[in-house]
């Protein structure tokens, strides 16, 4: 598979960094509540809507329907756009993205620019490009801010923070403050409020993402829970939201299908704080609002997904869900995964985007339980994608090891022949299921093979033969 930008800066060997976050007791602390808190509220929320399944599966057939005419939608949402006096940009990927932004930053003069949360400028690197071309950025959502602060990424879609705790956090803040902050988690809110007043006022433009674009109206549709996507849209002069291609919804009349489900699986609300609806630049007689208005269309390897087995994953509307519910995901938590999205669905879309070689342990990252599924508003099989990116990897070069393929093609024959499997598992219960009778446990397997027994045992053979058993107890 092609790579792209999406990840290139962030390869890791993800073996030593699961080991490095089982390892990292903050983390782990950070991390224990997670199924109890969101993963909670996530099923409490649904529980107490009627029709939820039914809303689920509506919101899933509008992202169907919607991506199988993508293109239309597309042309519908720049029409509107532009008729409303904003101005559309198509970004074949990442690099596309940035060099659009910064010629909208470069023709405006613009020095300083305020952000709201958005995962797709974490996608294409946005903020080193705009800092490489002499930007101040600055992230105004509280999370990101402190992920900005202590220059690391986020580790969740919806709590870019999550992997630190209150003290890790007054501690960051207290060195940007440059005076002591007390752990407490309002005052320090009121820290990073005070700060960035300052930074919406002077700020020369505003830069968002997009939770859903409504085409037939040219309404970019902004969640958020504390406010600043607001500010970042009305303060400074020129708006840019960016969002990729699949965020497009077609008319209004589908918008709250996807707010009920969003906010519940996000986090367990029924609806987020603020929901805006910006519609356009700031029009004659209107107070406020930007003067220039630019959305960017990002596809960044998105269109060659649609056209593939996984097209299922660009129905994700990044709430988070699937990381709450994942027990790999709460174990090891989200900077693990190495991609820009992290969790069960980062599984499939960081192999996907930054190349399947690049991560090929990421579709092994996953039990397969399916609480990702179950916890997924959109019903995404996240399992069955998982499933087969392997089925990918295992036919690419990149894939199973020499001992692996060895030990498959050796089970495909046996499974193949009545004979050998026969043969097969009269030496097995022979030899190692009567060596661990007593135990029925393999504590190690031998090299090649026994990184299976580093962390769990295996399950050894039965002392017998079921055929055997049935052959002597059945006739009685
Ligand atoms: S895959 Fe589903 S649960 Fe996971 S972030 Fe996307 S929409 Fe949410």
């Amino acid at each position: 598979m092609p790579g792209t930008d999406y990840a290139s800066s962030e390869h890791h060997e993800f073996l030593d960094a699961t080991t490095e976050a089982l390892a990292n007791a903050n983390l782990q602390l950070a991390l224990a509540n997670l199924g109890d808190t969101l993963g909670q509220r996530n099923k409490d929320a649904f529980a107490a809507l009627p029709d939820a399944d039914a809303l689920r599966e509506r919101a899933r057939a509008i992202k169907d329907a919607t991506l199988a005419e993508l293109d239309r939608h597309l042309e519908t949402l720049e029409a509107s756009v532009q008729r409303l006096g904003g101005q559309v940009h198509f970004a074949g990927d990442g690099g596309d993205a940035c060099r659009i932004i910064e010629e909208i930053l470069r023709s405006g003069g613009a020095r300083r620019v305020v952000k709201s949360k958005s995962m797709t400028t974490e996608e294409i690197h946005l903020n080193r490009a705009l800092e490489a071309a002499g930007v101040e950025v600055v992230e105004t959502d509280f999370g990101e801010f402190i992920i900005q602060v202590a220059k690391q990424r986020p580790s969740h879609l919806v709590a870019p923070a999550l992997h630190l705790r209150t003290p890790e956090v007054a501690q960051l803040l207290s060195n940007h403050a440059k005076r002591s902050l007390p752990a407490d988690a309002e005052q320090l809110a009121a820290y990073a409020r005070e700060t960035l007043r300052e930074k919406f006022a002077t700020a020369d433009v505003g830069i968002t993402g997009a939770n859903f674009a409504v085409a037939e109206s040219g309404t970019i549709v902004l969640i958020s829970n504390e406010g600043n996507a607001r500010l970042t849209v009305t303060m400074p002069r020129v708006h840019i939201a960016i969002m990729g291609i699949e965020k497009v919804i077609p008319k209004l009349a589908d918008l709250p299908v996807f707010l009920k489900v969003l906010a519940r699986a996000a986090t367990g609300q029924t609806l987020s704080v603020y929901t805006s609806l910006v519609t356009g630049p700031r029009r004659e007689g209107e107070h406020d609002g930007p003067e220039e208005f630019h959305l960017v269309l990002l596809d960044n390897g998105r269109s060659r997904i649609l056209a593939g087995p996984l097209r299922e994953s660009l129905f994700c509307i990044r709430c988070g869900a699937c990381l709450n519910a994942c027990p790999v995901y709460r174990n090891i938590g989200g900077h693990a995964y190495g991609g820009v999205y992290a969790g069960p669905i980062g599984a499939v879309l960081t192999p996907l985007y930054d190349g399947l070689a690049e991560n090929k342990h990421l579709p092994h990252a996953s039990s397969l339980c399916g609480a990702c599924q179950t916890a997924c508003p959109v019903k995404i099989a996240i399992p069955e994608l998982l499933v087969k990116l392997r089925g990918a990897l295992h036919d690419s070069p990149a894939g199973d090891s020499r001992i692996e393929r060895l030990a498959y093609q050796v089970w495909a024959r046996a499974m193949r022949s009545p004979r050998l499997y026969r043969l097969g598992t009269w030496l097995a219960t022979r030899t190692i299921g009567r060596w661990t009778r007593k135990t029925r446990w393999l504590k190690r397997l031998p090299s090649g093979l026994h990184g299976w027994t580093a962390a769990r045992d295996f399950p050894a053979p039965a002392a017998e033969r079921f055929r055997d058993w049935w052959a002597r107890e059945g006739k009685r």
